[in-house]
């Protein structure tokens, strides 16, 4: 199979779909894969480099979206939709119960689209969303860290503290992927972290990976308002699989505060879990309330480019090895996390909560694959 891999265009998008270590895996297999002049730029991936590992490179994105496959990490954009066409499979985020275009576009040109963050595994765990959660838990408390400087409107408190002074507060609500990765740096830090969640064993994990060094408390909201009050940084770590984020720190607990307490909505992306909580870019990440500085930036593993590139593709190059090798049917048959995450093939929208939030024909998997 022919592997295409096109230069990301979302403004301030410095991932790319593929490291050289994927094109290694994929030429390995027998398939040829044609990289953009310049895609792997903003991770510090040098076209030679993608040339040592076996890939060709193309001149132009229409040449990279000419293959039969492309792997992205964003959505297309509308200055993308020209590429599409029947038969194309097409291997990326795509978030299309948020893009009502981009998936009629999909479903009228035929493109077989496999959305990263809807390949399940049996337990329900999403594999391709994970790293970026575990990148945004680590950032929350580096980025915290450092909007609790006075110079950033934070109230001057260094997380570890030094000998003879209290150390910062941390209160992590949530303690899935995001918490136990915000926990995991607030504890190297060396704060006094607390993480808040509503599942027993969730947080009897928790203490048994964290021992003595975090405190677990139940969510709810005696112990929020608590915890609002005393901490330092609070991070908004929820998650309710399917469903806006529920509003957990209330605009009165903002208030109640102490000026200078730094709050980062990592839920943002949900609708975030802070009341006063509204989506910021890496331009201008932040933003006060009550005195309050709030960093609620909705694609924080952008910033870590370089990271967050490997961390992806660690992950997806298995099923686009996988998928490039038996084709799509195949894969998908033989995989059911595989045929979870095609959204839209043959025409069909075959994602029920895509379909759903267009109101379009939902068409199963099952039957569009035949
Ligand atoms: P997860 O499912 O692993 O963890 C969510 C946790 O929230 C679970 O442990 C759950 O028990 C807990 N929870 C649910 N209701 C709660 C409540 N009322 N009180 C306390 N805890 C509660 O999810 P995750 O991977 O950690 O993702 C968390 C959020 O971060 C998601 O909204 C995700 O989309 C978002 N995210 C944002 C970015 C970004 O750049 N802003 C990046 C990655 C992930």
């Amino acid at each position: 199979m022919l592997i295409g891999v096109p230069k990301e265009i979302k403004t301030r998008e410095y991932r790319v779909g593929m490291t050289p270590a994927g094109v290694r895996a994929l030429v390995g297999h027998g398939h040829k894969v044609l990289v953009e002049s310049g895609a792997g730029e903003g991770s510090g991936i040098s076209d030679e480099a993608y040339g040592r590992a076996g890939a060709l490179i193309a001149r132009s994105a229409a040449e990279a979206w000419s293959a039969d496959m492309v792997v992205k990490v964003k959505e297309p954009l509308p200055a993308e939709y020209g590429h599409f066409r029947q038969g194309l499979l097409l291997y990326t985020y795509l978030h299309l119960a948020a893009e009502p275009d981009l998936t009629r576009e999909l479903a009228r040109r035929g493109v077989t689209g496999v959305a990263y963050e809807t390949i399940q595994h049996e337990d329900g765990s999403l594999p391709l969303l994970r790293p970026m959660s575990e990148v945004a838990g680590r950032m929350a408390v580096q980025v915290g860290a450092s909007c609790l400087e006075k110079e950033r409107g934070g109230k001057g408190v260094l997380l570890g503290g030094v000998p003879g002074t209290r150390r910062g507060r941390v209160a992590i609500l949530g303690g899935g992927v995001v918490g136990r990765n915000a926990a995991t740096i607030a504890v190297g830090m060396g704060a006094q972290v607390t993480v808040l969640d509503v599942r027993a064993e969730t947080m009897s994990y928790l203490e048994d990976v964290f021992g003595g060094a975090i405190e677990t408390l139940y969510s709810n909201a005696e112990n929020i308002e608590m915890m609002c009050e005393r901490a330092d940084l609070v991070v908004g770590a929820v998650l309710v699989p399917g469903a806006k984020a529920p509003q957990l720190v209330t605009e009165e607990h903002i208030r109640r505060m102490e000026r200078g307490t730094v709050v980062v909505d990592v839920a943002v992306d949900q609708g975030g879990c802070i009341a006063t909580c509204r989506p910021t870019t890496h331009d201008n990440p932040t933003y006060e309330v009550h005195g309050v500085v709030h960093y609620c930036v909705t694609n924080m593993p952008g910033a870590v480019s370089h990271t967050s590139t490997w961390a992806l593709t660690n992950t997806t190059i298995g099923y686009a090895v996988a998928i490039a090798n038996q084709g799509i049917v195949a894969a998908a048959k033989a995989d059911r996390s595989v045929a979870l995450g095609i959204n839209t093939h043959g025409g069909h929208v075959t994602y029920g909560p895509v379909a759903a939030a267009h109101r379009l024909e939902y068409v199963p998997v099952e039957r569009a694959l035949g």
